[in-house]
């Protein structure tokens, strides 16, 4: 029978995330060296008017609606997907680490004794020895891992945002888009949401621009520049450990060892020193921009570009760029 990589899409009201388009590419890539078919599964209480995002980009859509889905709920999602592998037996599921759910996916992989990868940042197909090679983040980002094995059983593989491109162009495939056909019943579940507490939506794992401060903003007020700048690039705020101790920001801000670890396409650092312990959090960013005062801080070490000056004349001076850029 012909192999099968399926991927987990990831979306958000009318759009299919980025970050699905990056699974499809790298599973396109890794179907046609193991000859295997690329599907990709579409959960939420309603998500039909989601799939010509994915037409020509694999082989079949996989949808799945109920109302059941409207919150999330690990019990509800381990069923479907524990249902789905019963019934179409996928080789590889490939999911990224910011999908909601991402709890589920250990899981299974230990339920169905399969081989897990969490981390991933690349994943090749080495002929000569019939392998999959992967890269994983370890230790809170500080190491990465080289790592192969052979696909005698399931793979369960969850990856870093970011890490990979997305098709350059519209796919040429014929997709076909039906039901998944399994059973789920609200019977079965023995605990229910009731209601829960809305939180203002924050995208620091997803953002493609991530603009971060430290001690350097010298203050909450430095942290309104910040967000200023980072509104101006459609990014997210992210800050050190420093800097949320001293009450600047929140924690969920904080971007480290001790905090989130992040792969955006460009990361820039204002006020920051680049301590091994925040830099962790960074491995996976592909641009570092650094503006410290300090020519000899270690930023600068992990970054593209570097601007050495006070991020209180270099911060308004991008910001009035962008706009005369912009013509606002
Ligand atoms: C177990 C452990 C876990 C940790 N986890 C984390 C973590 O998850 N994340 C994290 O970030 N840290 C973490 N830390 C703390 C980490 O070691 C550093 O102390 C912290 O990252 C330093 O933050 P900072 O760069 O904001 O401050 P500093 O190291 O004080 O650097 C401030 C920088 O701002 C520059 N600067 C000052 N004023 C200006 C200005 N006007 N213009 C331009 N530049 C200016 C200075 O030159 C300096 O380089 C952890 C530490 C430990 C021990």
């Amino acid at each position: 029978m012909r192999k099968s990589i399926w991927v987990i899409a990831h979306h958000q009201e009318t759009k299919i995330k980025p970050v699905t388009f990056e699974l499809l590419n790298i599973a396109a890539s890794l179907a046609r060296k193991i000859d295997a078919e690329v599907n990709a599964l579409v959960l939420g209480p309603s998500v039909a008017h989601l799939s010509p995002q994915l037409i020509g980009l694999c082989d079949h859509v996989y949808l799945f609606e109920d109302p059941l889905l409207t919150e999330y709920h690990y019990e509800t999602y381990q069923q479907i997907f524990l249902r789905m592998i019963d019934k179409y037996h996928p080789d590889i599921l490939l999911v990224s680490s910011i999908l909601r759910g991402t709890d589920c996916f250990p899981r299974l992989a230990a339920h169905f004794k399969a081989h897990y990868v969490s981390g991933c940042m690349d994943l090749s197909y080495l002929p000569d020895q019939g392998l999959i090679q992967y890269h994983q983040a370890v230790y809170e980002g500080r190491s990465i891992l080289e790592g192969a094995f052979k696909l005698d059983r399931m793979a369960v593989i969850m990856t870093l945002p970011h890490v990979f491109t997305t098709p350059a162009e519209k796919g040429q495939k014929e997709t076909i888009v039906s039901p998944l056909q399994i059973p789920l019943s609200p019977m079965e579940f023995i605990t229910r949401r009731v209601s829960s507490i809305k939180t203002v939506s924050f995208s620091l794992g997803e953002a493609l621009v991530v603009v971060a401060g430290g001690r350097g903003m010298q203050g909450a007020g430095g942290f309104k520049l910040l967000a200023e700048l980072a509104g101006k690039l459609h990014g997210a705020v992210g800050a050190t450990k420093a800097a949320v101790e001293a009450g600047w920001c929140e924690h969920r801000f904080q971007i480290g060892q001790t905090g989130s670890l992040i792969s955006p396409e460009v990361y820039i650092a204002c006020g920051i020193s680049g301590s091994i312990h925040h830099l962790a959090g960074i491995q996976g960013a592909q641009t570092v921009i650094a503006i410290n005062q300090d020519p000899d801080a270690p930023i600068f070490k992990r970054s593209d570009y570097g601007i050495t000056g006070n991020v209180f004349e270099i911060i308004p001076a991008l910001i009035q760029s962008i706009d005369n850029f912009s013509g606002v």
